[in-house]
């Protein structure tokens, strides 16, 4: 198994697993489409979803059962997640519509919730053993690392291992880290 304690490692593999996803991918671009990757520390296993519809399709489909009860498990969750003091405080406008980020988007729409669900109700893991590194598309094709937005920021680094804000601050600068 590669050193996952090593950032510059962990990076490589979650690119590597971000370009797989993307290859794979057959719903509508755009271009603030997000793949936020999460690697374990503690075990081999790759959580990866896209921002939007097509990250919260996929994540309906993985917890399976009845498809209303699944959305309505999945809503919940992570609307009473971002609405606690350590999920960021968002009200539920800003969960739903928009909040503070600049792509416009409520905080439940971004790729990093869906992987915070994966990890803690799916998997039943701890948020704190596993690194998210997220992922843009250029225009090109080629993918470039795409820190948290300010939506995101306002919980990610409290929750994922501590490598997440360390690779937020190598790839992004300070910027990446602004509140
Ligand atoms: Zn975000």
């Amino acid at each position: 198994m590669p050193d996952r304690t090593n950032s510059g490692t962990l990076f490589e593999l979650a690119h590597s697993a971000a370009e797989d996803v993307f290859d794979a991918d057959t719903s509508a671009g755009n271009a603030d489409k997000v793949c936020a990757v999460a690697l374990s520390i503690v075990s081999d296993q790759t959580v990866a979803y896209f921002s939007g519809a097509p990250g919260y399709t996929k994540l309906v489909e993985r917890v399976g059962g009845n498809r209303k009860d699944a959305q309505s498990a999945i809503t919940g969750a992570i609307t009473r997640f971002l609405q606690s003091a350590a999920g960021g405080s968002f009200t539920p406008t800003q969960i739903r519509d928009r909040a503070y980020a600049e792509h416009g988007r409520g905080a439940m729409n971004c790729a990093e919730p869906k992987v915070w669900y994966h990890v803690t109700s799916v998997l039943r893991s701890d948020p704190g053993n596993w690194v998210m590194i997220p992922f843009n598309k250029l225009g090109g094709g080629g993918l470039v690392y795409n820190p948290p937005c300010r939506n995101c920021r306002r919980w990610v680094y409290g929750h994922f291992h501590d490598l997440s804000r360390v690779i937020a601050l190598a790839r992004g600068g300070a910027a990446a880290l602004e509140p």
